[in-house]
């Protein structure tokens, strides 16, 4: 028989699937006789059941009843009873941690009885009526789904009729009358009384729970983690304890070593006489937890211990929640932390130092995207002397974000489809603003504390963000806020520290990061064990360099058109472009050779004797072609043609498909003395590098677009005659190799062929993905946006390889080369080289190296270590 609930003492953690994250680590703490109070679990399968009939199914209802008899024997307390009543917590727990994502629903089980029992049994009445009210509210809101606003209108109607300032100065009988206008509330908005018998409340609770799993905030979430829609959720059942009973309880969430650097310390918050909801939801600003040491000692050193055991059983950093009942201390909820890259890195790098995990291990831990994070700017410590902080809040995600202020997570969303960068500032942020901290670049709030919401999603996404800023007053509906008097409105632009809280009324540069430390120590042991090759896409020195420092082990692709543009070559090329005689195009081409010798040289000097792959011209020859008046008059003037020629070459030129059309090696045939001159070029500055340097170099000519075998043999003729007239003509000669781009999916096809003349193959994902789907790289991303919306397509297919179907090209492609080639060198140069799931398929089937562009390469070098742990 199916069974859908489990007791604390029938789990483990490794049934994360079943009982989810929350449930199994409760089950496994219960296990290694940590202090939890006890519970039950209904399981995800349950869940699944719930979606598929629509309802509990009877089944599960009897079980969840079996199990609470249990709870009730074991805690030696009834649900319901006006003497010694059972209350309880319901919390989700998916298999995968969703933060903020669902409900949760404390002290369920109080009635207008059992509220009495809880007075009695605390002596405290005023606790137990505050926390019936509570109750209420947030069964109102989560499971009855009445705005929370509604609730909080009762509440400040009675704040302000008995005068209270703040809500300790209600006593229990306005407390009383508050209940009352609850109630009264609920039966207005939904025609029915609030359940008065806790069974019913707790089967609504689990509902509302299931339920949860597909709002819309945790069906965004899902997508932007990719996480399955069909893992379903389980719901915890735990009997509750009190952070608020008076000075003697408290709450707190505790890391044991900080989520924000990887310290290795206990990192956390605590709040006395509170309730955990409060801590989390940032609805008070909680004290740093070293303030517990000083107010529980006893309580602390317990705690102190309990982090130690809990983080060398699970051999990773934790982060913890717990509760401290009148000097006892009970443990809520332990779960791997949440951390940003350079904790991450911290983290992994100290626990192999401490002999506590290998280095594969530690390699695993670090998500290759989140690296992402330590390779993007800072603020330049020196520059920001210059700089007077206007206000300061908690350092809750590190980096720094400049941009322009909005109040809204839809306005962040608008702005930043426009192209433009914005900072998003909230009161206090709620996972409806998820959508908006992902289109900002960094998030402030003026409420919450460093495990809030913003704090908690800020870290996870790399988002540098300044939580708890009080000293800013926020006016979302008039969208500005006020800081020291000062009035910033929405557009205004400022700046955020997220490693220091600062807050800056002005734009302010940043800089690159520095790669060493526990980081270099990543990278060194990421790359002993890779076995792909990383290189990088590069047309200038800076590039170039910045990937070298970065790890790059050579160039692997070099678009030359973007040599190009620059202003004073771009006449030249048009004046190519325009000449009607080949001789005319000799003369034009003549005067680019030394630019583009020039280019080369410096890029052979920038990669010291690493291989550099340069491509052949590949852009429609109309791309460089004045598009204004302005621009056609001045190249008529400057060349003396008339502007009647001029425009007779642009319609001339136009094509209605250009990305078909022609470009790539369809230029070298044709004009095969534009591919002469970027040989000529090539040859000659690695010769003249040569003799300048002694660095030995062996250059890889690329020929773009080849679709037809005999393309190829007829570029590489005219690559050939020209490298060998250049070697006569310096009397000296080199090693160099010709391939191409399989990029069209005729090539993939007959690549066996295409072999006989390629010594190489570079993948053109970008064109085999756009030909393949026959999807427009530059025209299809607002349609693709849409199919992943209505399930049409999961990723997008160009940033991450749709190895389903163009995959079956890449390696088709493969084994063809391999066939007549065995040691032909196969790279990828496409944006996917850069992408850690395409790695690790590139790393399946074969490829010897991934190109991608500079700052994606350290995550290239982890992703290639990852797939080679994954598929030894
Ligand atoms: C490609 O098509 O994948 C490629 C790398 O070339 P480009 O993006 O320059 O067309
Ligand atoms: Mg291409």
């Amino acid at each position: 028989m199916d069974k859908f609930v489990y007791s604390f003492n029938e789990g483990s953690k490794d049934m994360r699937s079943l009982l989810g994250g929350k449930g199994a680590n409760l089950a496994e703490m219960t296990k290694i006789g940590l202090p939890v109070p006890f519970g039950f679990t209904i399981t995800t399968d349950a869940c699944k059941d719930y979606q598929e009939k629509n309802g509990l199914d009877d089944a599960i209802v009897k079980e969840v009843y079996e199990h609470l008899e249990e709870l009730e024997q074991v805690m030696g307390k009834k649900f319901g009873d006006v003497e010694n009543p059972l209350l309880v917590s319901v919390r989700s727990g998916a298999p995968i941690s969703m933060p903020g994502m669902m409900d949760t629903i404390l002290n369920l089980g109080l009635n207008d009885d059992s509220v009495k029992g809880l007075a009695a049994r605390t002596g405290n009445e005023r606790f137990a009526y505050d926390s019936y009210r509570r109750f209420i509210q947030m069964f109102g809101d989560v499971v009855m789904e009445i705005p929370k606003s509604k609730f909080d209108e009762v509440f400040d109607g009675q704040k302000k009729k008995v005068g209270a300032e703040y809500d300790v100065d209600l006593n229990t009988d306005d407390l009383k009358a508050i209940i009352a206008g609850y109630k009264e509330l609920v039966k207005k908005e939904l025609g029915r009384e609030f359940p008065q018998d806790p069974k019913d409340q707790l089967m609504e609770a689990i509902q509302a729970v299931f339920r949860s799993w597909n709002n819309d905030r945790a069906i965004l979430y899902r997508k932007l983690n990719n996480i399955s829609d069909s893992l379903g959720t389980a719901v915890n059942v735990q009997s509750m304890v009190f952070g608020n009973t008076g000075e003697t309880s408290g709450t707190g969430v505790a890391f044991t070593r900080s989520p924000v650097n990887g310290e290795n310390r206990i990192f956390g918050e605590f709040l006395v006489n509170a309730q955990g909801e409060d801590v989390v939801a940032g609805i008070r600003t909680p004290q740093p937890i070293d303030e517990m040491k000083e107010a529980f000692p006893e309580v602390y050193a317990k705690f102190e211990d309990i982090a130690k055991i809990l983080e060398n059983h699970y051999k990773d950093m934790q982060d913890m929640e717990f509760t401290v009942e009148d000097n006892k201390l009970y443990m809520l909820q332990t779960r791997n932390g949440k951390r940003t890259a350079e904790a991450a890195v911290k983290v992994a790098v100290d626990m192999v130092n401490e002999g506590k995990i290998d280095k594969e291990t530690a390699i695993m831990r670090i998500a290759p995207d989140q690296i992402d994070q330590l390779l993007h700017p800072t603020f330049d410590s020196e520059t920001l002397k210059k700089y007077t902080a206007v206000a300061k809040g908690l350092p809750a995600s590190p980096g720094a974000a400049c941009g322009e202020v909005v109040f809204s997570a839809d306005e962040a969303a608008v702005k930043n489809d426009a192209g433009k960068k914005v900072v998003l500032v909230r009161e206090e942020t709620s996972p409806e603003d998820l959508a908006g901290m992902v289109a900002a670049e960094g998030i402030l709030t003026a409420r919450g504390g460093m495990t809030s919401h913003a704090a908690v999603v800020a870290r996870g996404m790399g988002k540098c963000c300044v939580a708890g800023c009080s000293a800013i007053t926020v006016y979302e509906d008039e969208k500005y806020m006020e800081i020291g008097g000062v009035k910033y409105h929405e557009g205004d632009v400022i700046s955020i520290n997220g490693t220091d809280g600062s807050v800056y009324a002005a734009e302010i540069p940043t800089k690159a990061p520095e790669l060493s430390g526990d980081f270099g120590t990543i990278m060194k042991w990421a790359d002993e064990i890779r076995t792909l090759g990383v290189r990088t896409n590069a047309d200038n020195p800076r590039d170039a360099k910045q990937a070298v420092k970065f790890g790059a082990e050579g160039i692997g692709l070099c678009r030359t058109e973007h040599m190009f543009f620059e202003d004073e070559r771009i006449p030249k090329i048009r004046r190519m472009i325009l000449a009607d005689t080949e001789e005319e195009r000799r003369e034009a081409l003549a005067g680019l050779l030394p630019y583009q010798k020039q280019d080369f040289k410096e890029l052979y000097k920038a990669l010291a004797g690493k291989p550099v792959t340069i491509r052949l011209l590949d852009p429609p020859l109309h791309e460089f072609l004045p598009k204004n008046e302005e621009d056609m008059k001045k190249l008529s003037e400057q060349f003396n043609i008339p502007m009647e020629k001029i425009q007779a070459k642009t319609i001339e030129l136009h094509e209605f498909n250009p990305m078909l059309g022609h470009r790539g090696c369809r230029l070298a045939v044709t004009y095969p003395e534009i591919a002469e001159m970027q040989t000529e070029a090539i040859i000659t500055a690695a010769l003249e590098v040569k003799q300048e340097t002694g660095i030995d170099i062996k250059p890889e000519i690329m020929v773009p677009l080849v679709g037809i075998a005999n393309e190829l043999k007829n570029v590489k003729k005219t690559i050939s005659e020209t490298a060998e007239k250049c070697f006569e003509k310096a009397g000296e000669r080199l090693d160099y190799m010709v391939g191409t781009m399989i990029e069209i999916p005729r090539a993939a096809l007959i690549a066996d062929e295409i072999a006989e003349d390629a010594e190489f193959f570079s993948f053109g994902t970008n064109d085999l993905t756009q030909m393949g789907f026959g999807f427009s790289r530059d025209d299809t991303g607002k349609i693709i946006k849409e199919y992943i919306n209505k399930g049409v397509l999961e990723e997008d297919p160009f940033q991450v390889l749709d190895q389903h179907g163009i995959g079956k090209l890449v390696k088709y492609a493969v084994e063809g080369g391999k066939k007549t080639r065995p040691n032909i060198k196969l790279g990828i140069c496409g944006e996917h080289g850069g992408n850690p799931k395409t790695i690790d398929f590139c790393h399946r089937i074969g490829l010897n190296y991934v190109s991608c562009s500079p700052f994606r390469v350290p995550i290239a070098r982890l992703a290639a270590a990852q797939a080679a742990i994954r598929n030894k």
